[in-house]
């Protein structure tokens, strides 16, 4: 799925699939450290929760981390070993159907808080950069975009790019076979905008 987005014009992190049996990191090696160790598998949905995500690890680490995640995770299928973006705002972007209006964007606070704070918005697809715009805007998250207490601003901009990379005219909402999904969290720093996870959602 994260190929398919990064050829969409959505950034995601490099990264490289390894098999899960006789792993192979060597490709690995052409990342940047820190690295992020993922597992994949059918059922395997919320992968922290099952310790099938362990961050900030060197190329060194990573076959012995690969054989701790596969003691512990059920239904494994393979590995993900991906660069870990920098600490920033967690977003989540998303496209769902409405059943009478069709296409939707969602824009919101992602991570860890997307269920706990239901801090999201809504539009009808397409949108425009100053819908884009005005989505973030009307967040209740929107002060954590414009920094302070040591953080620099988000790139907004980016952030807009990407909103309209998945609902803006031409958008990937026009190519619906895809289904629906979300990208979360989507990591926004300073300098950009990364989406560190994606899933289609269950139709
Ligand atoms: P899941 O949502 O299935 O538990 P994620 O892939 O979202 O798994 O990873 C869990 C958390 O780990 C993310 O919400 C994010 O905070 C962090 N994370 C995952 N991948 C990266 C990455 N490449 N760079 C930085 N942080 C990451
Ligand atoms: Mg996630």
């Amino acid at each position: 799925m994260k190929a398919l987005l990064r050829e969409a014009g959505v950034p995601v992190p490099r990264g490289v699939v390894v098999a899960r049996d006789l792993p192979d990191f060597r490709a690995a090696r052409e990342l940047a450290e820190p690295l992020v160790l993922k597992a994949f598998g059918p059922g395997l949905v919320h992968k922290s929760e099952a310790g099938a995500v362990e961050l900030g690890l060197r190329a060194a680490d990573l076959p012995a981390a690969a054989a701790r995640m596969r003691a512990r995770v059920p239904g494994l299928a393979g590995f993900l070993v991906e660069e870990q973006a920098a600490a920033g705002v967690e977003l989540i972007v998303g496209l769902v159907r409405d059943p009478a209006f069709g296409p939707v964007l969602l824009a919101g606070l992602g991570g860890v808080w997307t269920e706990t704070l239901r801090d999201t918005a809504l539009r009808l697809c397409p949108v425009s950069e100053r819908d884009a715009r005005a989505m973030l805007g009307s967040l209740r998250a929107a002060p954590l975009l414009g920094g302070g207490r040591g953080r620099p601003p988000v790139d907004v901009a980016a952030l807009v790019e990407l909103l309209l990379t998945v609902g803006g005219a031409g958008g990937l909402w026009e190519r619906l076979e895809l289904g629906e999904f979300e990208l979360n969290p989507v990591i926004a720093t300073g300098d950009g905008v990364t989406a560190v996870d994606a899933r289609y959602l269950p139709t």
